[in-house]
């Protein structure tokens, strides 16, 4: 088995504008690697820390320089030599070496950074698929099989609010979800189709149709169910059955728009308390075919997220993002407490693959279920698609089907569908 002959890292600028970390590691053998690391914009509170240099002459203080420069001189040296099959040890030796619980010294972007280098690695060395190797490494950690059967179904984000664009939605994300009967293909294939369909309707009713964060449009309606509407007015256009064909989903992530204790939107004309708010969530569930709700209360407020757990419908995946920052821990809570049903799995919110893998195993031993996510700063890097197929996630996340750093990943899934699990 090849050894670790050098890794190092360097700043690349991701979809926002901003720069991140891409990294490298090449083998004893010669075979060589590249990964790059996303970045948040609605950050959740309890997310590890992505480490910034905070200086303001160099890209409005977001350099990653300090990072950087924590894998080229601190983390990469130590691993000279080291097999990339290791990715337990090597996790766990960089979390040590970091010493802090939210990874606050080297940065969990440092530490992400080689522990997805060091995964490719081992998959491009043993010449298998990186999914394989993924859900081989599972099963190494875990002793559980997760066996490979299907693809994951796609939440395409098609307009965008809140933190992610300057119009004047506070909901953040308004998805799409093609039913999970459906292969990838004809799933992508309908988010595409709608996505076109939704630019010709916003053009009809003299909406902006720029473009947020994630690749959904950006359009300015006097309130977020105005939003939903011009979703279903689109579904119905191509013909296709709401609740059957496809379906609706949200994250509202309320962190943007909760100020002083209360839920400030347009829908309604006075700021809603937190049951006032829960009864506006209920009746968007009633009125609208809604098959995923991500983060519609604030992340400290866990009474009322048990409150909706206990009301919403069981066919709804209620999804903790902000709430869960895909922390075991919190993870834990929210199974104890029955605060919702599903965790968004974002590695970066963690920081290593194999704290990420601890979770998914946690959701798994508690039929929890999980989605796989982007996050709004993205490269071109298509590692969470693999890692989406690998661990089996239901659905993953990946914005709109649209700008290159989102098909990417779309596009990787097909390729997986096309030339692997199809033979
Ligand atoms: C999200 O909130 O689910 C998301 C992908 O956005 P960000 O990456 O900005 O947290
Ligand atoms: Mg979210």
């Amino acid at each position: 088995m090849a050894t670790i002959k050098k890794i190092y890292a360097y700043e690349i600028i991701d979809s926002r504008s901003y720069p991140t970390i891409e990294g490298k590691l090449i083998l004893d053998n010669g075979i060589e690697v590249t990964t790059a690391i996303p970045a948040g914009t609605s950050i959740g509170k309890y997310e590890a820390v992505e480490l910034r240099d905070n200086d303001p002459a160099r890209f409005d203080g977001m350099g990653v320089t300090k990072a950087v420069a924590n894998i080229n001189n601190l983390i990469a040296p130590k691993l000279v030599g080291t097999s990339p099959l290791k990715q337990q040890e090597v996790d766990m030796w960089m979390c040590k070496l970091d010493g802090t619980p939210t990874k606050s010294k080297l940065g969990a972007n440092s530490i992400l950074t080689v522990s997805q280098l060091l995964i490719k690695a081992a998959a491009a060395d043993l010449k298998v698929p990186l999914f394989r190797y993924i859900n081989s490494l599972y099963f190494s950690l875990f002793k559980s099989q997760i066996s490979i059967e299907r693809m994951p179904t796609p939440i395409f984000n098609i307009i965008n609010g809140g933190k992610h664009a300057n119009n004047n939605l506070e909901f953040q994300e308004f998805h799409l979800i093609p039913s999970s009967s459906l292969t990838f293909s004809r799933a992508y294939q309908i988010g595409i189709e709608i996505y076109h369909e939704l630019k010709r309707v916003l053009t009809y009713r003299n909406a902006n149709i720029s473009q947020g964060e994630e690749g959904g449009f950006t359009p300015n309606f006097t309130t977020n169910i105005d939003a939903i509407e011009v979703l279903v007015e689109t579904i119905n256009q191509k013909n296709l059955r709401p609740g059957v064909d496809v379906f609706l989903g949200l994250d509202i992530a309320p962190s943007y728009f909760y100020k002083d204790g209360k839920y400030h939107i347009k829908d309604k004309p006075h700021p809603l308390n937190v049951d006032e708010f829960l009864k506006f969530i209920e009746k968007i569930i009633s009125d609208y075919s809604m098959l995923s709700l991500e983060d519609p209360i604030y992340e400290d407020d866990w009474k009322s997220w048990q409150k909706l757990n206990q009301t919403i419908p069981s066919h709804i995946y209620l999804v903790g993002d902000d709430l869960l920052t895909t922390n075991k821990s919190r993870l834990e809570r929210a199974i104890k407490e029955k605060a919702c049903t599903t965790i968004l799995i974002k590695p970066n919110q963690i920081g290593s693959i194999t704290e990420t893998l601890e979770v998914i195993n946690v959701a798994l031993n508690n039929k929890f279920n999980y989605t796989v996510s982007h996050r709004s700063g993205e490269t071109n890097d298509s590692f969470i698609a693999d890692f989406a197929v690998g661990v089996q996630a239901d659905f993953v996340k990946f914005g709109a089907p649209a700008r290159g750093e989102r098909v990417a990943k779309y596009n990787r899934l097909w390729e997986i569908e096309r030339e692997e699990l199809k033979k």
